[in-house]
């Protein structure tokens, strides 16, 4: 009984001090179990989806082993899109194809340096905002909208398509992936031909059993004026960055 006045002689007062300073829903909060679950949960997702987090400190990621499927360090992945590729990576070994990892999880700050780099680097070519940050949307995403925060999306051997087409070096690997990838959940979500988004990139895929969802919680959850904290973001709202960028996607990677 002791203790019981004792601990209400402190709480009491600890919750009429929290009402008198207007946090009456984290106050709230506190007594409802189901509510503070909740709100960190979404709070994550959002994180997540945007990037905004350290894959190094997260245990859904692993790192991908160098040099069985990399040249270079710190490439990691969600567990199960690395288990997939390996299987794929195993079987494309097979018919003589080899598989380089080459860029997986970029997180929120990664890719703003990609980005204020490329804008930098755009100026003269493209004075105007929207005209630059279109021009840097043909291959690049915004910070807060690029598959690669998910750790479900790899871009593999080369970054130019002549290179993935007829005669070029990676002409069996595209054709390889094209007929096989999806056997292992991979799919190429910039084909060309489409009516919105990034260019086509052959080099880019997404292990869609984790990544479609994820594309819907993205659609569901993020809006054009979440993407800030980077230089050009005022021009997200106009360009349409989610419905264009981010929905534009080939149709079979949903
Ligand atoms: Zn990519």
């Amino acid at each position: 009984m002791k203790y019981t006045f004792y601990l209400l002689g402190l709480l009491v007062p600890a919750y009429f001090f929290a009402l008198s300073c207007g946090q009456t829903t984290e106050a709230g909060a506190q007594t409802s179990p189901t509510t503070v679950a909740e709100k960190p949960a979404s709070e994550a997702l959002t994180s997540y989806l945007m990037g905004k987090y350290d894959q190094t400190k997260d245990d859904r990621f692993v790192t991908v082993e160098k040099p069985a499927y990399t040249d270079r360090p710190y490439m990691m992945l969600r567990k199960e899109a690395y288990e997939a590729f390996k299987n794929m990576h195993a079987a494309a070994k097979k018919d003589g194809i080899n598989l380089r990892i080459i860029s997986s999880t970029r997180n929120f700050q990664q890719q703003k340096s990609i980005w204020e780099s490329k804008w930098s680097k755009t100026a003269g070519q493209a004075p105007d905002p929207l005209e630059r940050a279109r021009v840097i949307l043909q291959y690049s995403s915004m910070p807060g909208a690029s598959r690669h925060h998910w750790g479900t999306d790899i871009d593999v051997n080369a970054l130019n398509n002549p290179d993935f087409s007829k005669g070029g070096k990676n002409e069996k690997t595209y054709d390889w992936l094209v007929q096989h990838a999806s056997e292992y959940g991979f799919c190429q979500p910039y084909t060309a031909g489409r009516e919105h988004g990034y260019n086509e990139e052959r080099w880019h895929w997404s292990y869609t059993p984790l990544s479609a969802d994820l594309t819907k919680q993205y659609l569901e959850n993020i809006t054009d004026k979440d993407l800030t904290g980077f230089t050009g973001s005022e021009t997200a709202v106009q360009i349409g960055i989610v419905e264009k960028y981010v929905k534009g996607i080939n149709p079979n990677c949903n």
